[in-house]
């Protein structure tokens, strides 16, 4: 299975693809984490998007690009991906689809996780995430015990530093002017669905595994 999580930040595309990813054994690539642990290993990669990301702008589509092809074509995704945060430009949406065909392979959906956008704000700026097990909770709605130690692992919960409300928003305009577009490419293309992200965990959960006709 082949699967692109497609929305704004903060829709819970993560959340989803961590558990999907469990479920059906294929790997989750989450450009987003990808670029944190460049940044927290202070590759060269890193280093060049320590700074954008921290104000809430995209990282270059070249450097994007390069990041996928190299992990698209790697045997650990020789079954399937769920890739979570990318193609986040029109360009890297035309590259995927070239990098795919010259792979021999293609995309079986595109979820788009719809969710109100006060609601986003609300739930990024509460975000807090454990960085040994890759938990994500939300403040207030699943509070885990309110002193900030992961209830997995015992590890100590963060707030990224891109969850600041100022961030926050310069992150759904960046997502409005340059990812929205992307939408429109593959509803264009017959692989995107529309799935409602505001619901529980569980009930998002198994709506994918339906729309994916997996349960
Ligand atoms: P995320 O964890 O998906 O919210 O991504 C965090 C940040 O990483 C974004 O705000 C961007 O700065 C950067 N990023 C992640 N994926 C991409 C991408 N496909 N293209 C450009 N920048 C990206």
């Amino acid at each position: 299975m082949r699967v692109i999580f497609f929305g704004p930040p903060g829709v819970g595309k993560g959340t989803q693809a961590k558990l999907l990813s469990s479920r059906m054994q294929i790997p989750q690539i989450a450009t987003g984490d990808m670029l944190r642990d460049a940044v927290s290993a202070g590759t060269p990669v890193g280093l060049q998007a320590e700074e954008i990301m921290h104000s809430g702008k995209l990282v270059p589509d070249d450097v994007m690009i390069g990041i996928i092809r190299e992990v698209l074509g790697s045997p650990r995704c020789a079954r399937g991906f769920i890739l979570d945060g990318f193609p986040r430009t029109l360009p890297q949406a035309e590259a995927l689809t070239a990098l795919l065909e010259e792979l021999g392979i293609s995309l079986d959906r595109v979820i788009n996780f719809i969710v109100d956008e006060q609601e986003i704000i609300r739930r990024l700026t509460r975000r807090v995430s454990c960085p040994v097990c890759g938990s994500i909770f939300n403040l207030g709605v699943k509070d885990p015990g309110g002193n900030r130690v992961c209830p997995n692992c015992n590890g100590e919960l963060v707030q990224r530093d891109d969850d600041r409300p100022e961030t926050v928003i310069k992150r759904l305009s960046v997502y409005h002017q340059s990812t929205e577009p992307v939408r429109t490419y593959y509803l264009q293309r017959g692989i995107l669905v529309d799935i409602q992200g505001s619901g529980s965990v569980k009930s998002v959960h198994e709506q994918i595994l339906a729309l994916l006709n997996h349960s």
